[in-house]
């Protein structure tokens, strides 16, 4: 598939033709199972000052925290309990301690059997590789926009090509690595939507997620228009058509735009993951990278795995 045929299917086909294509597709790849994903945010604390997030460094309105190794053991099992098959581990990025880390992930892998999927931002390379050993088999590092002009207004101090470096190196070291982008930043030429999914399957990435640009008060970008869920949805639709073997998560974003149906349609759309969160509920409305962030659950993962007419083996909510 080439950038044109990429436009095209982008600007000019109709939803419901993208719909249903990608529907074939994820049927054909990944047959009906649902796969979900249990995030944990164990900690909001960043060093960074990326313009569109309410968790930059420079927000002083943020409470900073970040859960000790016992809260988020406790966090992981509750999501494998109820049936999560990959806990997430996620955090703003900061000096993460490399050996704390890594002996989570293993503790993680030793007690509940199942794989952790690393979202910590950049580290060093050596990092990477202690994570690695430890069993971490994936990691998720979104390349947010693949236009290097724009990646560099809206991530001050940073470039795209060192983000591209980290997830080269990231799949040189064995892990399964997964990028994801936005929809509607502000300042986003649409055509630049097509080099997005295309730097994705140059990749090669397991997976890719696509959210829409959802504006926080307390940051720059504060007062913008948010991106659309419609073209949210296109964008997955074709991604899935180009990346058929992918994993695609229908996003938080996604859902945080549109609480019924927002999961629902995404899956509808091409996707095959929800990441229900299971961060404790005391430290969850500090974790705003973006405003009235709709919190996914197992109950509306449920909901929208039934409602997209697909399987999987959650338990029973207790
Ligand atoms: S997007 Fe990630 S790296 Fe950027 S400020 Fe927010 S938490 Fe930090």
């Amino acid at each position: 598939m080439q950038r044109e045929d990429i436009l095209e299917l982008l600007f000019a086909t109709p939803y419901a033709v993208l719909r249903e294509r990608a529907g074939q597709a994820v049927s054909w790849e990944k047959g009906s199972h649902v796969q979900v994903r249990g995030l944990v945010e164990f900690s909001n604390v960043c060093r960074r000052n990326c313009r569109y997030c309410g968790l930059r460094a420079a927000s002083g309105r943020v409470a900073r925290y970040t859960l000790s190794r016992n809260a988020i053991l406790e966090a992981s099992a509750r999501a494998v309990s109820l049936g999560a098959d990959t806990i997430v581990l996620q955090s703003g990025e900061y000096a993460i301690e490399p050996h704390w880390l890594a002996g989570l992930v293993a503790d993680i892998g030793r007690e509940l059997h199942v794989p952790v999927t690393l979202s910590v931002g950049e580290h060093p390379h050596e990092a990477y590789a202690l994570w690695k050993e430890a069993g971490a088999a994936r990691f998720l590092l979104k390349h947010e926009t693949a236009d290097p002009d724009l990646y560099a207004r809206l991530h001050p101090g940073y470039e795209l090509a060192g983000r591209i470096g980290h997830l080269r190196v990231l799949r040189e070291l064995g892990y399964e690595v997964g990028t994801g982008f936005m929809v509607g930043l502000p300042g986003q030429k649409p055509e630049s939507l097509a080099d997005d999914i295309l730097l994705a399957r140059e990749l090669n990435v397991s997976m890719c997620g696509v959210g829409p640009f959802i504006p926080q008060a307390d940051t720059p970008l504060g007062t913008q228009p948010g991106g659309s869920a419609e073209m949210t949805l296109r964008v997955m639709a074709v991604l899935r058509l180009a990346l058929p073997w992918a994993n695609i998560p229908a996003t938080t974003a996604l859902a945080t735009v549109d609480a019924v149906s927002g999961q629902r349609e995404g899956l509808l759309a091409g996707g095959n993951v929800l990441m229900p969160g299971f961060t404790p509920p005391e430290y969850r409305e500090q974790y705003c990278i973006y405003d009235n962030k709709n919190r996914v659950d197992m109950e509306s993962a449920r909901t929208a795995i039934e409602g997209a007419g697909r399987t999987h083996a959650l338990k029973a909510l207790h």
